[in-house]
């Protein structure tokens, strides 16, 4: 991925309580963290935990350089979001298909990115909902030029343009990457297909 050229590598976590499935946790983004640094890309780590402000010291602690939190997953978002920054590292906030882009209105000012899942989260592979195109316009209508716009599920070389039009900034791929023959030519695909090539 990073000899392809990828800006950023998306670290999903996922804790078998906010989204059924158990994924990987600090030991994975310390494993790592090296590897990306060295090639001048960003470790960003994807909290889909409940409670996610228990655990942001420990991916702080081993190298993620931004963190996204889910607005459903804490009553507490605000006070996640700057115990990320609190740390200086980068805060985002995620929302679930089901959740109206008004609910992060009010944490605008200290954020760089709002994450739109475009699946459901925990489960791979899924296809991209349709609905999601609609929504990333409201999205963009809210957030202005301001704060970066991140896609994440269902994204491959079919739905990245269209994603790009309606004002996404950020694409999160996973089994259009991790699935194919030859990954780091996938990436380089996606990137063209998300710059209208
Ligand atoms: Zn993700």
């Amino acid at each position: 991925m990073l000899d392809a050229g990828a800006p950023i590598i998306h670290v999903d976590v996922m804790d078998g309580h906010f989204v059924p499935t158990i994924s990987m946790g600090p030991i994975v983004v310390k494993a790592i963290r090296e590897q990306v640094a060295a090639a001048g890309a960003l470790l960003e780590v994807h909290l889909m935990v409940e409670r996610p402000e228990r655990h942001i010291e420990a991916f702080a602690a081993e190298g993620a350089e931004r963190i996204l939190v889910q607005v459903e997953a804490t009553p507490n978002v605000h006070y996640a979001v700057h115990a990320i920054r609190e740390r200086g590292l980068g805060a985002g906030v995620v929302i679930n298909p089901g959740t109206p882009v008004e609910a992060v209105s009010e944490l605008l000012p200290d954020v760089e990115l709002v994450l739109c899942m475009t699946v459901n989260p925990g489960w791979g592979g899924q296809p991209f909902l349709a609905h999601s195109l609609d929504k990333l316009r409201r999205l963009k209508a809210l957030l202005g030029d301001e704060t970066l716009i991140e896609v994440d599920g269902g994204i491959d070389r079919e739905t990245i343009g269209p994603a790009s039009e309606a004002g996404a900034d950020v694409f999160v791929a996973g089994s259009a990457v991790f699935g194919q023959p030859d990954p780091a030519a996938a990436v380089r695909e996606l990137a063209a297909a998300a710059s209208g090539g």
